[in-house]
């Protein structure tokens, strides 16, 4: 399976999913049709599945200009049927759905909003979390409680440690920022720091992470209980991002 980056809007990433040069694809979260309709005539690749980690507009705004122009068909939780463009097939916790030949786990997590789903290629060992686990980092809560999203933070944190992480934004930059503030002088999240830096120098992605990575360097993985996590969540909120 190759995963291909689309950044898009400011800090949003784009996947598009296929196998080969002029086979099926299949897009993740397309904020926006451009930059996805462009990949997809560079790899002569026929876009015939758009799959939405949740209802937010910064991953759905290029679900109706791609289903004009490719015929792609539109899934995301069954919660958000209504409020998705052109969503055609809800999905619920524990359900497959086939993408190129291999099966997709279906994992409801809610907290940043009600209807967040990932989608999980045990096989090729990924995971596309969207807006709940950043590298570093976690989503806000918009609609669902810090509870919530503690216990879909857990069952991510669950998956095999390596498991290829996915997430929604480039925010692992200013989730370090926060890292740091909190007295993380670990050799590990040094080592991580410079591997980073070097990415992004290089203008290349931070992601993919792994779930190694975030399982002893996410502070919101790593906090004791719920307690703790929710006053990390509410302290991150001040801090920015
Ligand atoms: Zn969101």
């Amino acid at each position: 399976m190759k995963v291909e980056l689309i950044p898009a809007l400011k800090d949003n990433y784009v996947y598009l999913l296929y196998e080969k040069i002029g086979g099926p694809a299949t897009v993740i979260d397309p904020s926006e049709a451009n930059p996805v309709l462009e990949k997809l005539d560079e790899l002569s690749l026929s876009l015939n599945k758009i799959l939405n980690t949740h209802h937010h507009f910064d991953h759905i705004g290029g679900n109706e200009e791609l289903v004009k122009k490719t015929g792609a068909h539109v899934y995301c939780s069954t919660y958000d049927l209504n409020r998705i463009p052109e969503a055609q097939s809800g999905l619920k916790d524990g359900d497959h759905i086939d993408l190129l030949g291999e099966s997709a786990n279906i994992l409801e997590i809610p907290g940043h909003t009600m209807g967040h789903i990932a989608f999980w290629l045990a096989k090729s060992k990924l995971i596309f979390c969207g807006d709940t686990l950043f590298s570093l980092g976690c989503g806000r809560v918009f609609e669902g409680s810090l509870e919530l999203l503690w216990k879909s933070l857990h069952h991510l944190a669950a998956l095999p440690e390596d498991t290829m992480v996915y997430c929604g934004h480039e925010y692992t930059e200013a989730n370090l920022k926060f890292v740091k503030s909190l007295g993380d002088e670990s050799v590990e999240l040094s080592t991580f720091e410079v591997d980073l830096a070097a990415k992004r120098n290089l203008g290349r992605p931070s992601l993919p992470s792994s779930i190694k990575t975030e399982k002893t360097l996410n502070p919101f993985l790593r906090a004791k209980n719920l307690a703790d996590f929710s006053r990390l969540r509410i302290q991150k909120d001040s801090f920015g991002a």
